[in-house]
């Protein structure tokens, strides 16, 4: 590996001595451990000490400058799953002048990227908590370019999807372990730390049952963009004009299988006179389990980390979940959150076994696989008598894990009948056009005039014209709200317009000051920003 480092060339004796002068720079963004990115130049790291290394000079720079509170509890998550404690960052300190006493550093020439992999032998931890994090944090820092490198310090071999990080960028990614044989003391000349949560969908049930995040800020638009990028690294051209039209059955071969899945395949194809194939990771190549689920129109298989690869199906798409006797579906929601993020535009069915003679339990396995043969008599009496698991915390719940190693024959006709509840005629995929959805400007002018008649009757008429980029919109539906409240009260009488002016007469009263609030609506559901509030007196 040394060799590859060297490649860049650089000027040990500058580096050196900008290291020993300037000490380690670093600029943060973020106001929190959790949501914070590191820029650091002159970053070090002792291979023997597994520490990272801050040297102070004259010229240092730590911003935020947080004193002791860098430890309560970090500085930041080094990987994209909130405030794990396995997962922090943090930095030794130590005067620059020490360096004269310490190895020779050995100078990281790329714009690095430091991070922690969550759990890289699992695919949908794979994509959730690392490829796209990374991608996004990628974009977010113009040098963390497809020159830049990764350095992943989770401390794990490079697992089963290594190849998979390996198209984020044109440099070969380094682990920790590989770092020992680079030199005893590395000074990454420029580096990020940390990873953006922005594209993170679900959390996984450390300190609440798991869930889809509170505050989701990721759609499928971002979704597409990063499949994209992916789909070209892996020389997958996306056929615009597909010929025929398919179901793909993802199956897991080693556990939580399908017992009839050969009879699940063809009542798949004849319900919907579509071709009906089915993949898994253990018989096909990844690049050809992304070619064929990117064309399909319906992607079926068991709840399990593969369905995270509905990531790469085509807009207008099926999604159908299959969960095992006693797992409520809606308790474990990590792909059905997926397919329903805005603008990911794929149809989500779960079906759950609800039959008990159904399904095949292996209550001998190592508990790691579902068995529960270590818990006392009462306890495998209750976990087996029940008829579904309860809410629980991540990750050794042995009632959950039991319920969802189990193998399932699936109910045919209970299936079709699910899935036909959504899909009426053929599945999609229907390539629309772009539909993202834009949002209304605030409505200009708004205006009112008030007129009295006599002593208990008044009336406000209010104008107003459209936001500014309705001109440049095909809108379906145009329509205003306008919100009247008599000023003082916190109530107020709300109004759904067609037109942008109307006289209000009901409940208006002489003498009184009313706040008039208005907004544009788009298509029912998108609700513009309020106008400035008017004031208006009878
Ligand atoms: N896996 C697989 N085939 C199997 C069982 C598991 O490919 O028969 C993969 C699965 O997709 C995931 C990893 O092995 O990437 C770990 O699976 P596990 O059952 O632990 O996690 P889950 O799928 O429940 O998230």
């Amino acid at each position: 590996q040394s060799q590859e480092l060297s490649e860049a060339q650089i000027d040990y004796h500058a580096a050196l001595q900008a290291l020993v002068e300037n000490g380690t720079r670093m600029v943060c963004t973020g106001r929190m451990h959790t949501d914070r990115i590191c820029r650091f130049e002159s970053l070090c790291y002792s291979t023997e000490a597994e520490e990272f290394v801050y040297f102070h000079s004259n010229s240092s720079v730590m911003l935020p400058n947080l004193g002791s509170r860098r430890f309560q509890p970090a500085l930041l998550d080094l990987s994209s799953v909130e405030d794990h404690n396995t997962q922090y960052f943090n930095f030794v300190e130590l005067p620059a002048a020490a360096l004269k006493f310490m190895p020779k550093p050995v100078f990281v020439p790329d714009v690095a990227l430091i991070a922690n992999r969550f759990n890289p032998d699992n695919l949908m931890h794979v994509f959730h908590d690392d490829l796209l994090p990374i991608y996004y944090t990628m974009q977010q820092f113009s040098d963390l370019d497809l020159e830049a490198r990764l350095f992943f310090m989770e401390g794990w071999s490079e697992g089963v999807h290594f190849d998979l990080y390996k198209l984020l960028s044109n440099k070969q990614p380094l682990l920790r372990e590989e770092l020992k044989t680079l030199g005893r003391l590395l000074c990454f000349t420029k580096s990020y730390v940390g990873l953006s949560k922005i594209t993170t969908w679900y959390q996984y049930g450390f300190v609440q049952p798991q869930g889809p995040k509170a505050n989701i800020l990721v759609s499928g638009n971002e979704i597409r963009q990063f499949t994209k990028f992916m789909m070209q690294k892996l020389n997958i051209s996306l056929e615009e004009s597909s010929s025929e039209e398919y179901i793909v059955v993802f199956s897991r071969t080693i556990n939580r299988l399908i017992l009839n899945e050969a009879e699940l395949i063809l009542a798949l194809a004849q319900e919907f006179q579509m071709k009906t194939i089915s993949v898994s990771l253990e018989e096909h190549s990844f690049s050809d389990i992304v070619r064929l689920i990117s064309n399909a129109s319906m992607l079926v298989s068991m709840h399990g980390a593969q369905l995270v690869m509905s990531l790469f199906l085509p807009r207008g798409a099926t999604v159908v979940e299959l969960f095992p006797y006693a797992i409520n579906p809606e308790h474990y929601t990590p792909y059905k959150t997926l397919a329903t993020l805005p603008g990911m535009d794929l149809h989500y069915i779960a079906w759950q076994n609800t039959d008990r003679e159904d399904t095949v339990a292996y209550p001998d396995r190592p508990w790691d696989q579902g068995g529960i043969a270590h818990l006392d008599k009462a306890e495998q009496e209750r976990i087996i008598k029940s008829t579904e698991v309860p809410r629980h915390l991540c990750c050794r719940n042995p009632e959950w894990l039991f319920r969802a190693y189990q193998d399932t024959k699936v109910n045919i006709p209970s299936l079709i009948h699910t899935i036909r509840q959504t899909v009426k005629s053929k599945p999609g995929p229907k390539r629309q056009k772009w539909s993202g959805s834009l949002y209304p400007g605030k409505v200009r002018d708004a205006k009112c005039q008030a007129s009295v008649q006599g002593t208990s009757e008044a009336k406000l008429a209010v104008s107003w014209q459209i936001p500014w980029n309705l001109r440049y919109l095909k809108v379906r539906e145009v329509k205003y709200e306008v919100w009247i409240q008599e000023q003082g009260e916190n109530t107020y009488m709300p109004y759904i317009l067609s037109h942008q002016n109307h006289t209000f007469s009901e409940n208006i009263k002489p003498f009184t000051i009313y706040l008039v609030w208005i907004r544009c609506i788009f298509n029912k559901n998108l609700l513009g920003p309020f106008a400035d509030v008017l004031l208006c007196s009878t």
